[in-house]
Order: C-alpha cells, then sequence, then structure tokens
C-alpha cells in the first residue's frame, strides 16, 4: 500500500481546507444554531469541482479518484459537518448512482449539471417503516403506459427539500421482495411530489433533513434507472460507496476534534502549568490521533480498492463503522479535555459530538455495518 499523496491530491486537500476556512467556519455557528442551508456555499462548492469529484469530465464532473474525494471530505467536515454530508449524498450517492447506473440520456438530462453543481441531488430510500430493513418499502410505482405512477413517503431525506433531482426507490412488484424494487430519478416540481415535514435535528443542523410525499406523481419510464427489479441492488451497492464519503465525514469531524483538543490544553492552565504538560491529558492526545490515524488508514485503503476496480463492500464497512467510531469517541475525549468550556456552545467541540453521533446511524447503522461485515468474512 501506497499512501503518499499524489501532487493533485494535496492541491485537492488544500483547496478543501481553505474554503473551509475562509467561507464556512465564519458562519458555521450560527446556520448551527438557526438550522439554515449553506446555499451560497454549496454553489461554490460546484464551482471548485467538488460536486461531482469522481464523475468523469465528459459527464460535467472533476474526473478524479476515490482519495481526491475522501481528502475533499475530510476538509469540508472538519470544519462543518452539514456540508459535508451535503457534498457526500450529491457525490457518492446521486452523481455515482447516475454515473454507473444510467442511460446516457439520463446523464445528458441530469447528471451534467448535478456533476458540476449547477444541481442538487438526492438519495431516497428509507421510509418510516423501512430503515434497517431497507428492502421493506412501501412506496409503490404502478407502470401506466409509458409513465409509473408513484404512492408513498420517504424519511430523512438529506438535500430532499432543496434538491432538483431525487432518486426514489419504489416497489414495482411487491410479490418479489428485495427483487421487486425499482430506482427512478423524480424532478422537483412534478405534479403530486412535495416536502412533507423538515427535521429539527441534534446535529449536521445546517444539511436538510425532510420526508418527502408522492401523491400520484407520474414518473416517465425513461427516468427509470435500470431494468425493473434492480432498484435494491442498486440502492446497496451506491450505499458501498456512500459509505466511504461518511467515513471521510467521520474522520474529519475526529480531526477537528483533535486540532481543538490540542491549542486547547497548550492554553488552558490549571494548577500553574498548561493541561498539556498532565499525562492524563497527554495519553488522550495520543489515543486520539492513533485511532483517527486507523481510521485514516482504513478509508484510504477502500479508495485504493475500488479505484482498482476490486470489490470493496466490506471494506467500506470496516472503514464507516471504525470511523464514525472514532468520531464519536474523539469528540467525548474532547469536551473532557475541554472540561466545563467543552460543554458549552463558546467552544465548538460541543457540536463535533452532535455532528459525529449521525454518522453511526445514517447509510447503514454501525449494527448494520457489522452485519455486512460478517456476511462477507462467512459466506
Ligand atoms: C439526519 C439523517 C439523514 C439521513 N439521510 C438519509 C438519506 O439521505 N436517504 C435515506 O434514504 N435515508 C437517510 N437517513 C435514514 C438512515 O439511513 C436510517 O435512519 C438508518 O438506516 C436507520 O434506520 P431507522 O432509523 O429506521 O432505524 P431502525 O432500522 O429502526 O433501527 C433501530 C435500531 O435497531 C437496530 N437494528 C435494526 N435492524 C437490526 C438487525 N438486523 N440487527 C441488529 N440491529 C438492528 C439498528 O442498528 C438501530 O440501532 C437519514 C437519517 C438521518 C437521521
Amino acid at each position: 500500500m501506497n499512501f503518499a499523496y499524489t501532487e493533485t491530491q494535496q492541491l485537492i486537500r488544500k483547496t478543501a481546507r481553505k474554503f473551509a476556512e475562509e467561507k464556512l467556519a465564519p458562519s458555521s455557528i450560527e446556520r448551527d444554531e438557526k438550522q439554515e442551508f449553506p446555499h451560497e456555499a454549496v454553489k461554490e462548492l460546484g464551482t471548485l469541482g467538488f460536486m461531482g469529484m469522481m464523475v468523469p469530465e465528459k459527464w460535467g464532473g472533476s474526473g478524479l479518484d476515490t482519495t481526491s474525494y475522501v481528502l475533499a471530505v475530510e476538509e469540508i467536515s472538519r470544519v462543518d459537518a452539514s456540508c459535508g454530508v451535503i457534498m457526500s449524498v450529491n457525490n457518492s450517492l446521486v452523481c455515482y448512482g447516475i454515473n454507473e447506473y444510467g442511460t446516457d440520456d439520463q446523464k445528458k438530462r441530469y447528471l451534467c449539471d448535478l456533476a458540476a453543481g449547477k444541481k442538487l441531488g438526492a438519495f431516497a430510500l428509507s421510509e418510516p417503516e423501512a430503515g434497517s430493513d431497507a428492502s421493506n418499502q412501501r412506496t409503490v410505482a404502478v407502470r401506466d403506459g409509458d409513465c409509473y405512477v408513484l404512492n408513498g413517503t420517504k424519511n430523512w431525506t438529506t438535500n430532499g427539500s432543496t434538491a432538483d433531482i431525487v432518486l426514489v426507490m419504489a416497489a414495482t412488484d411487491k410479490s418479489k421482495g428485495a427483487k421487486g424494487i425499482s430506482t427512478f430519478i423524480v424532478e422537483k416540481g412534478t405534479p403530486g411530489f412535495s416536502v412533507a415535514k423538515k427535521e429539527t435535528k441534534l446535529g449536521i443542523r445546517s444539511s436538510d433533513t425532510v420526508s418527502l410525499s408522492f401523491v400520484d406523481c407520474r414518473i416517465p419510464v425513461a427516468n427509470r434507472i435500470g431494468e425493473e427489479g434492480e432498484g435494491f441492488k442498486f440502492a446497496m451497492t451506491t450505499l458501498d460507496g456512500g459509505r466511504i464519503g461518511i467515513a471521510a465525514q467521520a474522520l474529519g469531524i475526529a480531526q477537528a476534534c483533535l486540532d481543538a483538543s490540542i491549542s486547547y490544553s497548550k492554553e488552558r492552565k490549571a494548577f500553574d502549568q498548561p493541561i498539556a504538560t498532565f499525562q492524563a491529558i497527554r495519553f488522550k492526545l495520543a489515543d486520539m490521533s492513533t485511532n483517527i490515524e486507523a481510521a485514516r488508514m482504513l478509508t484510504l485503503n477502500v479508495c485504493m480498492l475500488k479505484d482498482a476496480g476490486q470489490p470493496f463492500g466490506q471494506e467500506a464497512a470496516m472503514a464507516k463503522l471504525f470511523a464514525s467510531k472514532v468520531s464519536v469517541q474523539s469528540a467525548l475525549e474532547a469536551i473532557q479535555i475541554h472540561g466545563g468550556y467543552g460543554y458549552v456552545r463558546e467552544y465548538l467541540v460541543e457540536r463535533y459530538l452532535r455532528d459525529a453521533k449521525i454518522t453511526e446511524i445514517y447509510e447503514g447503522t454501525s449494527e448494520i455495518q457489522r452485519i455486512v461485515i460478517a456476511r462477507s468474512l462467512l459466506k
């Protein structure tokens, strides 16, 4: 394994860090408090080429590798994890899904604008009764001539109220279970499609999480991705890649915890000396740093497998499982190192904990990642 970054990867990292510190940091606290979506920042991420990083240039993307993408998501999430997930969903779920499984016509009509950051995408698999048990789809799509008629409700859709395009999974043949699900590209403004409820969240509060409603919503057959019945496989393979983005988001939050803890422990004095002189604090920093580096190695490992065209589902689950755990642990330790100041809004570490927790839940909970890993070990 060679983890030395190429010149391009180093440039991506530097550009993402500069953008995050200059453009995201000044407004991140206010946006978190007000649950405000970063419209301007998302446009600028598009201009930087960060919204379709792995899409070929031919289809409006930046034609970069997965490592470059991970470096960018990590740097953005280090400052603003809400922006990290907005970017991750558009890149690794929506753009990846259309690029990998869409027709040339779908790529022309949708991917070019999504990858260039001119449009935003969302991925709607989860439902009130179908989270971990994602094949239990109650949303149905019934064929009627050259359209499907979509009815149902989707829960927890990231980018849902802002998105121009939503990839919707729905049952086209309930009797076939997971093999009776199909994927559709649904445009904002399609009659019968509406945003039902905006969630008030613990963390990643300036990302947009909503439930979506579909009532007799007519979707052209030309907007179905792949064949009928291939939707569950589409969702699961797309989520394998998505988990790499969430591992990178978790890494970014963990790195922010370590950076904040190092500077605070050098400044804060107790018993007439910086708390960084106490072995108890130094050991916490050493453990945080070691765990973060291990999570980074797992994440870079899966990037290399994916870019080499090797199977990577098990490794993606491992990277997300471990990085999300390290993220939550790092945030807890960062709060401990900050003492009482860690518990209040004045310092950012309390937000890091709120932001970190979701990485253990979405795109498959930690329990589901363990199921994926064990299934792969025992096959
Ligand atoms: C902020 C946010 C953003 C999200 N964004 C999106 C999005 O953009 N698109 C989308 O489709 N979804 C999205 N989700 C949904 C997310 O992926 C689900 O919440 C997640 O998969 C868990 O599903 P659930 O909430 O229904 O929990 P459940 O599936 O009900 O799980 C509850 C608990 O039971 C455990 N559990 C369930 N089954 C098993 C099992 N077989 N073995 C062991 N333990 C099990 C789970 O691990 C969990 O601890 C988002 C969620 C949130 C909160």
